[in-house]
């Protein structure tokens, strides 16, 4: 391909194009007495065989100690409808360890013992098998131990710095 002296396309920061690619969100959730939850969008499969997913954590997010301490994390894929958690769970705000569940409706994983949010599309419990350098983000690959589907089809998803409904 030939070089191009001026490149029409205006160029712009990686957070402007990530606004641009439409993800599911999820809750990640650490059991144990500080159990904690958050909100996430940087999350992806990586294997089926062995099943593996990623996600990336902040490390100056408490989730990012806790996932590390905890050797495992739990996943819950919000549908549509579930928006007030995605932002419960993004807030800085909200109290620490397990009373960030107050009214909020989960069950323990069997694997993990981790809160999976009632109500959720599916549902991952996992073993942390590796943590990567990923700049201000840590990349942890988890081993599914469980995968479960819920009930409902329309997912939540977030685009333009913004929460969308997809109906399937
Ligand atoms: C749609 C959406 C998707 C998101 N996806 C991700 C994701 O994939 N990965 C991710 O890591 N976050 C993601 N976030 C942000 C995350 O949900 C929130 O930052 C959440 O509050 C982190 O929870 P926490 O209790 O672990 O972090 P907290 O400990 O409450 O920290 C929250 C943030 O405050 C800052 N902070 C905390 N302590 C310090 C300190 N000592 N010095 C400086 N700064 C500090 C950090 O930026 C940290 O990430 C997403 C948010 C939204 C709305």
């Amino acid at each position: 391909m030939a070089a191009v002296d001026s490149d029409p396309r205006p160029a712009v920061s990686l957070r402007e194009v990530m606004a641009r690619f439409a993800t599911g969100i999820t809750v990640l959730t650490v059991p144990g007495d500080e159990c904690r939850g958050m909100t996430a969008n940087a999350f992806s499969s990586v294997s089926l065989d062995p099943p593996l997913v990623l996600c990336c954590v902040n490390r100056k997010a408490r989730m990012h100690a806790a996932i590390v301490s905890a050797g495992a994390f739990a996943v819950s894929v919000l549908r549509a409808g579930q928006e007030q958690l995605a932002r419960h769970f993004a807030d800085q705000g909200r109290p620490s360890g397990p009373a960030q569940f107050d009214g909020v409706s989960w069950s323990p994983g069997v694997h993990t013992g981790a809160p999976l949010l009632s109500g959720s599309l599916a549902w991952l419990e996992c073993e942390l098998v590796r943590a990567h350098d990923g700049g201000d983000h840590s990349i942890f690959l988890g081993r599914v131990l469980g995968s479960h589907r819920g009930a409902g089809r329309d997912a939540l998803v977030f685009f333009g710095g913004s929460f969308h409904q997809v109906t399937s």
